[in-house]
């Protein structure tokens, strides 16, 4: 991945070339839904052996090792994990994850890796996603070595929003890195991210694309159909990634079950609603776990659409909020046995009451029992 082959506006991107030609900061935070191919664009242009302006040459022994799955002996990786998995990665050799995560970057040579492939891949067995300590105590060790290919090391943490306070471990490499170093945290979100972490490098924030450039990129630069991609380029916030991932079968199959149980909050008949939830709860477990995203997609995009229009049933949106956070409640309240709907609704829940009326944040403080 070059920054020449990047979809933002040239300006932009000539501003990132920039960084990495003046080469006055060490330690970068990439932020942003489509932050992945930006920081592959930095590792790769630091790691090549013949830069070409601030940009990577794609022809060099380094750019090949990159191109063959972010595999290369001066890049050292971490990423998420569960304590389980990171068992698995004191093993001889490629260790599965390692392999796991190579082959996830080669399928999507593109760079927009869909983040969430990943953590439900490490998470399918149980047990939380997170960047291990141990494994970041490690990655201190490996960064000192010198490079063995070009001038530099490259440190990258990927999905930096999972730091937590192990972060504290990496503040003093941060503080001062070894000349040879070059440390790149790629994060979906700032929010989660420590002030102590944040100030100690330099933010680059990746912004949303246009409608226009999403749609140019993905018919003409990764050759997706125009019908295909139109469908999914209201949802997409302006992400090549997300917009990727929306492009799935299986994905379209979670859309379909988000938007049937979406029609049905304004339906009176609760037998409608039921049968809903039984679908709900024989859907692989990838599916359930993202309707609560749907359904905010759904509700951000009809409060950007329509703020004031009244519902099809003669309704305020005020009414159908209301109308959906009490249908949710009741249904997690007599779903309690059932966890996998339990979480779905507790999760979407949490999150609706951000978007609620000040007066309407009044759903139970015991909802949350259902889980604990
Ligand atoms: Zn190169």
């Amino acid at each position: 991945m070059r920054f020449a082959d990047l979809p933002w506006d040239p300006e932009v991107v000539v501003g990132w070339r920039r960084l990495v030609a003046e080469g006055r900061h060490p330690v970068l935070l990439v932020v942003g839904e489509d932050a992945t191919p930006v920081s592959i664009a930095f590792i790769q242009a630091w790691l090549c052996q013949s830069l070409e302006e601030g940009d990577a040459c794609g022809r060099c022994q380094s750019c090949q090792y990159i191109r063959r799955g972010m595999s290369h002996p001066d890049l050292e990786v971490v990423f998420p994990l569960t304590s389980a998995l990171e068992k698995e990665m004191q093993k001889e050799g490629v260790p599965a994850p390692v392999a796991h995560w190579q082959k996830l970057f080669r399928q999507y040579s593109h760079g927009f890796v869909p983040p969430d492939l990943w953590l439900t891949y490490i998470t399918q067995g149980g047990g939380m996603p997170v960047l291990p300590a141990n494994r970041l105590r490690q990655f201190l060790q490996s960064v000192h070595r010198l490079p063995v290919v070009g001038s530099y090391v490259v440190g990258w943490i990927w999905q930096a929003q999972l730091l937590g306070t192990s972060g504290n471990i990496l503040l003093k490499l941060l503080e001062e890195p070894p000349a040879h170093l070059r440390i790149i945290l790629t994060a979906s979100t700032l929010s989660p991210i420590l002030p102590t972490i944040r100030s100690r490098t330099l933010i680059v924030s990746v912004p949303p694309l246009s409608s226009e450039r999403v749609m140019t990129y993905l018919t003409t630069g990764l050759r997706y159909r125009v019908e295909e991609v139109a469908k999914v380029i209201p949802w997409c916030a302006g992400s090549v990634t997300r917009a990727v991932r929306l492009l799935e079968p299986e994905v379209r199959q979670a859309y379909s079950l988000a938007r049937e149980g979406w029609e049905l909050l304004a339906d009176e008949s609760s037998a409608s609603w039921w049968r809903w939830l039984q679908a709900v709860e024989q859907a692989p477990r990838p599916i359930q776990q993202s309707i609560p995203e749907w359904w905010l997609l759904f509700l951000r995009k009809w409060m950007e659409d329509e703020p004031k229009a009244p519902m099809h049933n003669g309704g305020s949106p005020a009414i159908l909020m209301y109308r959906l956070v009490d249908r949710l409640h009741r249904a997690q309240t007599a779903l309690r046995h059932h966890i996998p709907s339990a979480i779905v609704l507790y999760l979407v829940l949490r999150e609706l009451q951000q978007w609620l009326p000040v007066g309407w944040r009044s759903v139970p403080a015991s909802s949350s029992g259902a889980l604990s």
